[in-house]
């Protein structure tokens, strides 16, 4: 009986849905027809593709120029390199560094100041073929709102996934009371991101959850920007860091982690976090336990290169800070040299809003002059980044079934990897926003 009732229902569905399909319109398709394609599927290109797109998502990967139906639109980027939409691991679009005025903006800009700034900056990341980012630390949660802007159409800018404010511990890189008298020193906690014992690194955690975070940002050491002394010592004690990974798990959240000097570096990993951001002193036994562990490193190069010069202009850093810049900037690239020749696993990143925002390919070189080959440059900014974020269902490579993030460059890039950094298509979730 139960055999007959489920085939019965089974034919009848089946029914149903054929007529459904003989009476519906077809589809009305864009194809983009690409002279060439990093598909992010294998490390080459493939020639003359038709990417078919539907609605907000690719439909297929054609070989050959697909001839469009009558309500099909065609893209002709027979001349170009279509590769997936780029994605940065580490930007922070709230800000830009501008010298010395930099450090006196928080004495007179309030929130929506910078949730302004923000939504100017993203539309500069989103032009510049960066279709997803990674937002590693706001003032007050800013980005959080304007991820939801962009998501819901009134603000123009990249998939963002973003940790809100960062979390520190007293007087730790990212303690927004960090260099201020005792009259102006704001009394902070958890949830402005300052911890201090296993709790308060809970409590942290949960209320960024609650404020709609998608991961969390810790501070593990020193940094270079902050005004505080040291640029590498630990910041973060081992109880700190397991309850924060631990609670961040039972939320679904991944934890990204600001480190340059090694112990900070050491506990962080072992306590089981996601991803090494900068990195400056990893070592041999750093470098093993990041592959023991599956933690993505981070690079950010260009931050690296963009404060050591600056730290050559008298009065563009504050004293504390200069020193910092030029001992630390200049080690990253070699870091990165060290760390990709290991096999350590490798997300495209690179602290833009510390160079200026949409500079941001200007890392491929970077990379690329250290030794990484040209297409795993590119894989780092697209299938290594998707799985860092866990979305590799959705992002990474032109394939059927995701987000019909693209972008193209005219010539090939496996040659030139310069030529990223003059994007000049860019389709975002179907939408073209540049062309
Ligand atoms: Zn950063």
């Amino acid at each position: 009986m139960k055999k007959t009732l489920t085939s019965l229902a089974i034919s009848l569905g089946l029914a149903t849905l054929g007529t459904i399909a003989l009476s519906a319109p077809a589809v009305s398709a864009t194809l983009v027809h690409a002279g060439k394609a990093f598909t992010g599927t294998s490390d080459k290109l493939k020639s003359e593709v038709t990417i078919v797109i539907e609605g907000n998502k690719i439909a297929s990967v054609e070989s050959g120029y697909k001839t469009p139906s009558k309500s099909d639109t065609v893209i002709d980027l027979k001349d170009a390199t279509v590769m997936p939409g780029l994605m940065d691991m580490h930007v922070h679009l709230s800000s830009q560094h501008g010298g010395p005025q930099t450090y006196l903006e928080r004495f007179s800009l309030n929130e929506a100041d910078y949730a302004l700034k923000a939504a100017n900056y993203a539309e500069i990341t989103l032009d510049a073929g960066f279709t997803t980012v990674r937002n590693l630390g706001d003032g007050y949660h800013e980005t959080v709102s304007l991820r939801n802007a962009i998501s819901k159409g009134y603000a123009t800018g990249p998939r963002i996934f973003t940790v809100g404010k960062s979390i520190a511990t007293t007087g730790g890189h990212a303690d927004p009371s960090n260099g201020l008298s005792h009259l102006l020193r704001p009394d902070v906690g958890p949830k402005q991101g300052v911890v201090n014992g296993e709790v308060e690194a809970r409590e942290a955690v949960r209320s960024r959850y609650q404020d709609g975070a998608d991961l969390i940002k810790i501070t593990a050491t020193g940094g270079v920007l902050s005004v505080a002394k040291s640029g590498q010592n630990p910041q973060f004690m081992t109880d700190e860091l397991e309850a924060i990974v631990q609670t961040a798990k039972d939320y679904g959240m991944t934890v990204a982690v600001h480190a340059h000097g090694k112990e900070g570096m050491k506990r962080a990993i072992v306590a089981g976090v996601d991803s090494i951001e900068h990195g400056t002193y990893m070592d041999d036994e750093v470098r093993d336990l990041m592959k023991q562990k599956g933690t993505y490193y981070v690079p950010t190069i260009l931050a690296g290169k963009f404060v050591a010069d600056k730290a050559k202009i008298d009065g563009y850093f504050p004293e504390l800070v200069r020193p910092k810049a030029a001992a630390i900037g200049p080690l990253i690239q070699n870091t990165f040299e060290k760390a990709h020749k290991a096999g350590v696993k490798i997300a495209f990143g690179t602290d833009s809003g510390v160079s200026a925002h949409g500079d941001n390919a200007q890392e491929f070189s970077l990379m690329v002059e250290a030794g990484m080959s040209e297409a795993d440059a590119i894989l780092s900014a697209t299938v290594n980044s998707a799985a860092l974020l866990g979305v590799s269902d959705t992002l990474g490579t032109l394939e059927a079934g995701k987000f019909a993030d693209l972008v193209a460059v005219v010539g090939n890039p496996l040659e030139d990897i310069t030529l990223l950094e003059s994007v000049y298509f860019v389709m975002k979730d179907g939408k073209i926003y540049k062309q």
